[in-house]
């Protein structure tokens, strides 16, 4: 049973306009952070979303999806791995560059993460566009990781990031 079952996430996520650019609404889940019940109950909500597809170990990419899998990985008991920007991370790392609006960005994870054959379910704050998380599914992939599902808190319908990617993507607040 969720601690908080009637608490409204909504009420908790904010629009802030043109940040971090013009024409730009962020969504800032800062405001769901500060508030403790809040907080827990999305991640409660997401432990329920995600357990189904029973990871053995949780992803987050840097660095607001390490907000959202490291507190859930330890919820559900698993272990957390990190996907972070270049030159970040000690010892032997794989990379795997991929295309922006303009220009292109790169996520590395330590050659030694994941177990070929691990099951790792992939989170961030926010899908959009999906690049981000295309990308960190490939990079999981080449690791050798089974990647069953991604999740994260929010969802960008209208930008249709979901149709970029091959497998389920569970999300809890979608706007349009
Ligand atoms: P995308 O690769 O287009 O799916 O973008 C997703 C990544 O960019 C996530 O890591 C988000 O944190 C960030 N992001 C993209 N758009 C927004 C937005 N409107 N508000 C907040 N974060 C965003």
């Amino acid at each position: 049973p969720e601690t908080h079952p009637d608490l409204d996430l909504r009420a908790h996520i904010r629009g802030i306009p043109d940040f971090p650019k013009p024409g730009i609404l962020f969504y800032d889940i800062s405001t769901l952070l500060r508030h403790g019940p809040a907080w827990r109950a999305a991640m409660e909500r997401l432990a329920a979303r995600i357990s189904p597809y029973k990871p053995d170990v949780l992803a987050g990419i840097e660095s607001r999806g390490f907000l959202v899998a490291a507190p859930l990985a330890l919820e559900l008991g698993l272990g957390f791995v990190m996907l972070r920007k270049p030159r970040k991370l000690p010892g032997e790392t794989i990379g795997l560059d991929y295309a922006l609006e303009y220009g292109t960005d790169r996520i590395e994870m330590q050659a030694d993460a994941v177990k070929p054959g691990q099951r790792v379910v992939l989170l961030d704050d926010l899908l959009a566009t999906g690049g981000t998380m295309a990308a960190g599914i490939g990079l999981l992939r080449q690791a050798g990781a089974e990647v069953p599902a991604v999740a994260a808190l929010i969802e960008l319908a209208f930008l249709n990031g979901r149709a970029r990617l091959d497998l389920p993507c569970e999300t809890l607040l979608r706007y349009d």
